[in-house]
């Protein structure tokens, strides 16, 4: 992509309505453009970022045998009276009444829902166990929306359900759903721990919140060192395995904690190893039994392998995704701006090309572009008429992994600078070996 042709209305200014770092960096790259309160619209790089994690997050999901549907976003009321939460729900809710005064809402979460699917499409034990998943948008009217996408009212949410025949066979599609969430955050370049939640009435300690460490985080935790430094994806995951012992392992009594939740004790039994910090809620996965399938609310069955009826255990998992691009931003940046991991990055690499209009930088900066777009590289190609301390600030600020810059002296000896945002590292090569450095 040619930044002349590119749709990137970046910010010199910081923007007085931004508090935290991410909301700061988004609207300052071109990324949103806010339309209401927590309501945004997504521009070209900003997309870019919410797709590529949109894809990981799928490929994860679809890995750990789950399947993709699309469910609306406006949902009937009488779902809603089913389960009994159109009245708990309150005024987090955005109630809709169409022409004819039937009453829908804008979902804030899918539950009732795709039960409502799988009680009209199976019937027999024989068709669990089943993971539908999708990525879609919610809307929540928080009494405060804030820190931008952080805490938006209309975001983009993947939820997954599960349907089993039985409780030990819901657990294994929770610690299924567990793993898959530790690899999904890995692959997206974060450290994130899982922290026992609230269960609610349901009780037991299957409910867990996806933390991301980053300064700026919501809440304090604290976390067992040993944790911080697993790498699950060197770990390898089969999902037909018993995955009980891994899940065990990441959630041992204190390995991480909140206010909430016996930091004392914590602290106490984890000495040295202790971690203190403060995190961003990413992912919640819960299992909550009967709770929707059962007499009381949607009243679901299938016939069991014995021919009597049952009700399935379900178990529901949210991923944040747009929560994300701000939680990636406040996890990984500098003084200067955005520093993308390379999995979610818009472009993975950006040329500047220092004087357009040279014939040697021109040369060398467009022979570069074409090569690298060659071999499927994404490349966003600084081809503007402006001052070097723009380019320079404005590539540093938007975060690509890497820089190519190209300057009318270098270029006529042959050679251009490669840069690394992350740590600045920077050496001066020909061109054959940059497209090594970057392609080998
Ligand atoms: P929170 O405590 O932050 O309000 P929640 O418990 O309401 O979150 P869930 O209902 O479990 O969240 O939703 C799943 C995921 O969706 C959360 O882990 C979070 O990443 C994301 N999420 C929830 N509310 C918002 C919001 N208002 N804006 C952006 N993302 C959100
Ligand atoms: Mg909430």
């Amino acid at each position: 992509m040619r930044l002349s042709r590119y749709f990137l209305p970046t910010l010199k200014e910081n923007p007085s309505e931004a508090q935290i770092v991410s909301h700061r960096l988004m609207l300052r790259a071109g990324m949103i453009r806010q339309q209401a309160a927590g309501i945004y619209s997504w521009l070209p790089f900003g997309h870019r970022v919410l797709t590529n994690i949109a894809r990981i997050v799928r490929e994860e999901q679809d890995a750990a045998g789950c399947h993709e549907i699309l469910m609306p976003t406006i949902q009937p009321a009488e779902l809603w009276r089913e389960s009994g939460r159109y009245d708990d729900y309150g005024r987090e809710m955005l109630r809709i009444t169409d022409r004819h005064e039937r009453e829908l809402l804008y979902g804030p979460t899918n539950e009732e829902m795709v039960t409502d699917i799988f009680r009209s499409h199976v019937r027999s034990y024989r068709d669990l166990p089943l993971n539908l998943y999708h990525i879609q948008w919610k809307f929540r009217d928080e009494v405060r929306p804030r820190f931008g996408v952080m805490r938006g009212r209309e975001f983009l949410m993947k939820d997954a359900y599960s349907f089993d025949l039985d409780k030990p066979a819901a657990i294994a599609a929770y610690n299924r759903m567990f793993v898959a969430y530790l690899r999904t955050f890995a692959r997206l370049g974060l450290k994130a721990i899982p922290m026992r939640a609230d269960t609610g009435p349901i009780g037991g300690d299957h409910s867990h919140e996806f933390i991301i460490l980053a300064e700026t985080g919501e809440s304090q935790v604290f976390v067992h060192a040993d944790l911080v430094a697993r790498d699950i994806l060197a770990e390898g995951v089969d999902y037909a395995a018993d995955l009980q012992p891994v899940v065990d392992s990441w959630t041992s009594l204190y390995a991480a904690t909140d206010e909430k939740h016996d930091p004392v004790a914590f602290g106490a039994l984890a000495d040295g190893k202790r971690i203190e910090a403060r995190g961003i809620e990413v992912g919640h996965i819960f299992y909550f039994g009967t709770k929707y399938s059962g007499p009381d609310a949607m009243n679901v069955t299938v016939q069991g392998a014995d021919g009597k009826p049952l009700h399935p255990e379900m178990g529901s998992y949210g991923i944040g995704v747009s929560r994300l691009v701000g939680a990636i931003i406040e996890a990984s940046h500098d003084e200067a701006g955005i520093i993308w991991p390379e999995s979610v990055a818009p472009f993975r690499v950006g040329i500047i090309n220092l004087k357009p209009g040279d014939a040697a930088a021109d040369a060398m900066a467009g022979e570069i572009y074409d090569a690298l777009r060659a071999a499927g590289t994404d490349v966003l190609y600084d081809d503007r008429d402006e001052r070097a301390g723009v380019k320079f600030a404005d590539m540093d600020l938007i975060g690509l992994p890497w820089q190519v810059i190209v300057g009318p002296r270098g270029a006529k000896e042959g050679r251009a600078e490669i840069k690394r945002r992350r740590g600045g590292e920077r050496h001066e090569l020909d061109k054959a070996a940059i497209l090594e450095r970057l392609l080998g």
